[in-house]
């Protein structure tokens, strides 16, 4: 079996690609060469290159037969794997994994079918999210708040069977109550939700009233939901198993996304914060200590003598706590000299007084200005 390509070739990756690469680059042709996403006329052709593919990676991501096929080529390998040996050992993880890529969706993408872990055969209910608005304080110290949300839960009165209560669901025949079809072929097939039951395993003949044969209703929730200090804007906190039940009861999780709105006089770069603090012009040119504002107390901060407008200060410490960590990020504090709008008149002499000094003392500055 000479005549057949070269595993790099069929990959389109270098001989010494890292396994990394070479996953890379499965994934990009097994989504282009998958079977169930071309057209009936191509079906055939695309089964072909989707098993080259899927030979030429189950040999180079493995290391010992990458090392087996580098010395021995072809030789070394087809006597010991076949096509199917190897579709039977390939890593499915990475094959489910494309498969959802493939068909867009995510865990939750296919509902009340795929979506959840599994509990004894039982499948969990979809993940949900929702939000959570909190202020640069709220973040700075932790919080616990309150949310109402909405859930589907198992219905009670029928206890998630959909059949109207005193009546009975019967298994669906298609799919014998598994819930599921297999389609395809040997190496191809996949599971769908049943078509006949909508992936119950059941069939209702009368549905349950309260709601109306799905085995879930809709109810409004409050949760008291812990939120971290240092929690970040974008962060999603997982709430286990309170995002929706299935009608076997079992739930899924609930993510909250969290927004730490803007802060009027500080910015936050993760743990960093940074602010601005107006001082007088004597103190910028004297020297002094101030008192500036972190997020939660009064820092006293020393202005050593010149300090320019826009100089940046840093206080370590002061900033940000890390989420789960001991330690804090550090404020940086920009001075900005203050211009004061109104000058009493025996400050304004004295202003005059200080240009005519000045004027001598920093001749060649005040004439470029002036003169
Ligand atoms: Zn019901
Ligand atoms: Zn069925």
């Amino acid at each position: 079996m000479t005549d057949k390509r070269d595993y790099y070739d069929i990959l389109g990756v270098a001989r010494d690609a890292a396994t990394a690469d070479i996953k890379l680059a499965y994934r990009k042709l097994a989504l282009k060469h998958h079977p169930d996403r071309v057209g009936e006329s191509e079906k055939k052709s695309a089964e072909e290159k989707f098993k080259k593919i899927s030979e030429a990676y189950a040999v180079l991501s493995d290391p010992q037969k990458r090392q087996q096929y580098d010395r021995f080529g072809h030789e070394g390998i087809d006597s010991r794997y076949s096509t199917e040996d190897i579709f039977r050992g390939a890593d499915f993880g990475d094959f489910a994994d494309i498969l959802r890529s493939a068909f867009g969706s995510g865990a939750a993408g296919f509902g009340s079918f795929g979506g959840g872990r599994g509990r004894g055969g039982a499948q969990a209910g979809q993940d949900i999210e929702t939000r959570m608005v909190i202020t640069l304080e709220e973040a700075f110290t932790g919080t616990e708040k309150e949310i109402t949300y909405s859930r589907a839960k198992k219905c009670d009165a029928c206890g998630g069977s959909g059949a109207k209560p005193g009546t009975k669901a019967s298994t669906c025949p298609l799919c014998r109550g598994r819930g599921v079809v297999t389609e395809g072929s040997f190496i191809f097939s996949m599971q769908r939700p049943c078509p006949e039951c909508g992936g119950r395993g059941q069939i209702i003949k009368q549905k349950c009233p309260s709601c109306a044969g799905h085995g879930l209703v809709k109810k409004k929730e409050n949760l008291k939901v812990k939120v971290p200090k240092g929690v970040l804007s974008g962060t999603s906190l997982r709430v286990k198993e309170k995002g929706y039940e299935s009608p076997q009861g079992i739930a899924g999780n609930l993510y909250v996304l969290i927004e730490v709105l803007p802060h009027k006089d500080f910015e936050r770069r993760e743990g960093e914060l940074y602010t601005k603090i107006e001082i007088p012009f004597p103190v910028a040119v004297l020297g002094g200590t101030i008192k500036a504002q972190a997020i939660n107390k009064t820092v006293q901060m020393k202005i050593p003598p010149h300090c320019p407008d826009g100089q940046v200060f840093r206080l370590r410490g002061y900033g940000m706590p890390r989420l789960n960590a001991a330690y804090s990020g550090d404020l940086f504090v920009t001075v900005v000299i203050h211009v004061p709008k109104k000058v009493p008149s025996k400050a304004k002499k004295l202003l005059e007084d200080y240009m005519t000094i000045m004027e001598e003392e920093q001749k060649p500055f005040y004439k470029n200005l002036f003169e």
